[in-house]
């Protein structure tokens, strides 16, 4: 599986990733919070076909340009049922807690996944882990062929989501980032923000797990 970022053009968004399955070119793409000239054109050069629109939750930053990419590409959306609702509504979302100026195009999971899924494409497989407390519906997506964690706002390096908006748990947070850091062996994490990280690092050095023990 070959790892594309496509790292956002503006900092308010997060960042996307494309997944090629490199035997049969058939891509994941996780979170088009835009979809935008880099964005595009990194999936036209790579030469993937990208079957699927992973959302690890439904704020705006992750979001925002899943119907653009729908359009362009004839991908399908997958989104966790708890999130749902925020990809047609600005209150979900939190585009009005952060007075985002742009507009919504509402749409719908073209399917649901919830924890212990498996997403395939071509010859890769990504498990869907359900991680809720950043938002209800948050979920992680894990190659364990490929030992990568693509963790969406729920870890980041040395820190974790934040819980204060609307639909934040911080209890389920913690028991979120129990459930992977209780994962067998290191990965590497890809987070929704900043830079990527690794579970050895997250288990020593994370400012929210260390607290928690
Ligand atoms: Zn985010
Ligand atoms: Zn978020």
């Amino acid at each position: 599986m070959r790892i594309i970022s496509v790292l956002p053009e503006h900092e308010a968004f997060a960042n996307s990733y494309l997944l090629i399955d490199e035997e049969t070119s058939e891509a994941v793409y996780i979170d088009p919070g835009y979809f935008l000239d880099n964005a595009v054109n990194a999936i036209k050069n790579s030469g993937a076909r990208v079957k699927y629109l992973l959302l690890t939750h439904g704020h705006f930053d992750h979001i925002l340009g899943a119907h653009a990419a729908k359009e362009t590409l004839g991908a399908k959306i997958a989104i966790h049922p708890e999130d749902e609702k925020c990809l047609s509504s600005r209150l979900y979302s939190l585009m009005d807690t952060f007075d985002v100026d742009a507009e919504i195009f509402p749409e719908k999971a073209d399917f649901y996944i919830i924890d212990g899924d498996v997403i395939e494409f071509g010859n890769s497989k990504l498990k869907v882990m359900h991680t809720p407390g950043h938002t209800p519906g948050g979920v992680c997506f894990i190659s364990e062929r490929d030992r990568v964690i693509f963790s969406g706002d729920t870890l980041f390096h040395s820190t974790a989501g934040r819980t204060d908006c609307i639909g934040g748990n911080f209890e389920e947070l913690c028991a979120s980032l129990k459930k992977l850091i209780s994962l067998e062996g290191n990965y590497t994490v890809y987070p929704g923000h900043s830079i990527a990280t690794d579970l050895d690092h997250e288990r020593k050095r994370n400012f929210i797990i260390r607290r928690m023990k």
